[in-house]
């Protein structure tokens, strides 16, 4: 009995033994970036797997993705979009005609089938980088306009651009009604009625040639920016501008604006059945006289709505965040993407901004899933080595007590 009691005894301390040896090992893996790669020992939990900013058409398709895969997601929405001001959107196929909010609310009722979702209505203050000193593992920290806050493995923004537009009187109420950018979502709408091009002198040629199938009367408006310095900064990109302007028959006009007149809505003379709409502007100048106009498409600049991406300090190119140096919608922060119209990889469209949200959501989701690859991986290997460490200890102590009963 006395040897059974014994071995009893040794078992019991060979298992605490083991037990002990098994923690202090999954410590040491744990905080110690030396022994294993830092995705060795994956056991952060966040609130989320990842924060999506913005509930544009970007911010939408990176949560669908995101939700089809059950990853936790979380979609933060300021309700500030840059197409708010348009009557429907179009070129955007199965969409075309179909007005924004309609379209977002719809894609937000079919996201929310997916569980793992959740759609919040409030602006991120900010979104701080954070490494977890336990696993060495990196992760974000998010806090909204109530100063709740909410973390996540890896952010995705799309918190979209703004159109900054010149201080003339009217100009702001109309645009996206009758006054526009993009001949693509509203030129159609307006086609052969008069147009007037609005922006300096070196953008007129690019509006006549992205216009022209659908204009034969245009009148550049270029608001005392036909200077000699325009003039060279054109003939620079397009050395026969003056021949091609008289082509297409487009006329300049550099009077000083003073103000743009809405005199007919074109949300109230419109006809579905041939998708026209007829809007009126009248356009003053500073010595008094008047031009009327149906349409206007313009060229000004745009801006990043949201400050996040500088103080993340994110790279930048022309204004918008870098994402062309790295593949699937990367910044240069590690575990930052950028989507839509915020991004620099060369379009701001609806179209667009669902790819690039698409985009990112399968690559977050494959790079989460490899880190979490690697865990598994690792915490395979890690229990091999304790097992290899406790069997060698065993195996001294078993040792032990062989020579106690010799
Ligand atoms: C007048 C007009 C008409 C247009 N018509 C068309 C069209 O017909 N067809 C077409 O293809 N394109 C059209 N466009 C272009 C189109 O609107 C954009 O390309 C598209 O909206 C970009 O989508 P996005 O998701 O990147 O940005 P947005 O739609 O602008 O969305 C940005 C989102 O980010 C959110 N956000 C920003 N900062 C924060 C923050 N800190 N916290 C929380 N949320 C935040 C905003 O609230 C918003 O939800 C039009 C643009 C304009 C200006």
């Amino acid at each position: 009995m006395a040897p059974k009691s014994w071995l009893y005894t040794l078992f019991s301390t060979l298992s605490v033994a083991l037990a002990q040896t098994s923690a202090s090992t999954s410590q040491t893996a744990a905080s110690s970036s030396t022994s294993f790669p830092p995705t060795t020992a994956y056991t952060l939990q966040t609130d989320y797997d990842v924060i999506v900013v913005g509930g544009g058409p970007a911010g939408l398709s990176a949560l669908s993705s995101l939700g089809r895969m059950r990853r936790r997601t979380v979609m933060f929405d300021s309700g500030e979009y840059r197409n708010a001001p348009t009557r429907e959107m179009h070129d955007v196929i199965g969409n075309d005609g179909t007005p924004p909010a309609q379209f977002r609310a719809l894609a937000r009722q079919q996201i929310s089938r997916y569980n793992s979702t959740r759609v919040i209505d409030t602006t991120i203050e900010s979104i701080m980088p954070m490494n977890d000193a336990a696993t060495n593992i990196p992760y974000f920290s998010a806090v909204d306009s109530s100063n709740v806050t909410y973390t996540a493995r890896k952010v995705i923004l799309g918190t979209g651009l703004v159109d900054v537009l010149p201080d003339v009187p009217g100009l702001g109420e109309a645009f996206g009604q009758g006054i526009w950018w993009c001949p693509w979502c509203d030129g159609y709408e307006h086609r052969d009625q008069p147009l007037g091009i609005l922006g300096a002198l070196p953008d007129v040629v690019g509006s006549v040639l992205e216009t022209h199938t659908l204009y034969s009367d245009i009148i550049a408006f270029t608001n005392g920016t036909y200077t000699p310095t325009n003039e060279v900064a054109l003939a620079a990109r397009y050395p026969s501008w003056q021949q091609q302007l008289q082509a297409w028959n487009v006329r300049i006009n550099n009077q000083s604006i003073t103000s743009i007149e809405r005199i007919q809505n074109g949300n109230d003379h419109r006809d579905n059945a041939t998708d026209e709409q007829y809007d009126i502007f009248r356009v003053h100048f500073e010595d008094g006289s008047t031009v009327d106009r149906n349409a206007f498409i313009t060229n000004y600049p745009t801006a990043q709505r949201s400050t996040l991406p500088a103080e993340l300090r994110l790279a930048m190119a022309d204004g918008k965040i870098d994402t062309t140096s790295q593949t699937g919608m990367r910044t240069n922060t590690t575990g930052v993407y950028a989507i839509g119209d915020c991004n620099n990889d060369g379009s701001t469209n609806v179209p667009h901004a669902m790819f690039s949200g698409k985009r990112a959501g399968v690559y977050v989701h494959v790079e989460m899933s490899r880190e979490e690859l690697n865990t598994a991986i690792s915490k395979r290997d890690l229990q091999k080595q304790t097992e290899r460490m406790v069997g060698d200890e065993m195996e001294t102590l078993w040792k032990r007590v062989l020579d106690m009963y010799r």
